[in-house]
């Protein structure tokens, strides 16, 4: 073969180590003040983070980056799906894009109007919102799906999201009806209050 494929590029080994840790540039720096690591090269990422680094130690290159963990939910962690499908979750992602800090029901109104920045957040929002309801198919297999909570309030959730789960669904195939909430967005604090003994 004139030009053979290297699977190993050279100077690697079968194996090289990716580490993935807070605050990658001091680890770095730890590295080469303990190590002797030289660094090969350094991918800058947003807010002064490292996407991808490459360190030589003795003979054996290591990668390190830091981590992404998602945006900060509620509840202590990082990256919750309550993060991205939620009036909050759509409100942060058109902030993250937009730098502009709207209600929900303006951005779904802004949508309406034709904005371009509004519509890609509730693609972004939609696609999300099948793959999640995807997962929860192919757990349970539900009759039905009815959304709740400031979601339920974007029309458009129930005709655009049905014909995507099969894309996510085991076996290509789904037609569970997606359905907003009867009693509208505070269904859910009704369903808690039924649960309430009554005594
Ligand atoms: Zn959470």
């Amino acid at each position: 073969m004139p030009h053979p494929v290297r699977a190993i590029p050279e100077g690697y080994h079968s194996i090289t180590p990716g580490l993935t840790c807070k605050e990658a540039a001091r680890a770095i720096d730890y590295y080469k003040s303990v190590l002797g690591a030289a660094e090969i090269m350094r991918m800058p990422g947003p807010e002064g983070k490292i996407m991808h680094a490459e360190l030589r130690i003795g003979d054996s290159v290591i990668f390190v980056s830091d981590e992404f963990p998602g945006p900060a939910c509620y509840c202590g962690r990082n990256g919750c799906i309550e993060t991205w499908i939620s009036g909050t979750g759509l409100e942060a992602d058109y902030h993250r894009a937009t730098g502009v800090q709207l209600k929900g029901p303006e951005i779904i109104a802004r949508s309406s109007a034709g904005e371009k920045a509004a519509l890609a957040a509730l693609d972004r929002f939609e696609d999300r919102l099948t793959r999640a309801l995807a997962q929860l198919i192919n757990l349970l297999d539900p009759d039905a799906i009815v959304v709740g909570g400031g979601a339920s309030q974007i029309p458009r959730i129930y005709q655009n999201v049905p014909p995507h789960l099969k894309e996510y669904v085991f076996g290509q195939e789904a037609d569970t009806p997606i359905l907003p909430a009867k009693h509208g967005d505070a269904s859910g604090v009704r369903g808690a209050a039924w649960l309430w003994p009554l005594k």
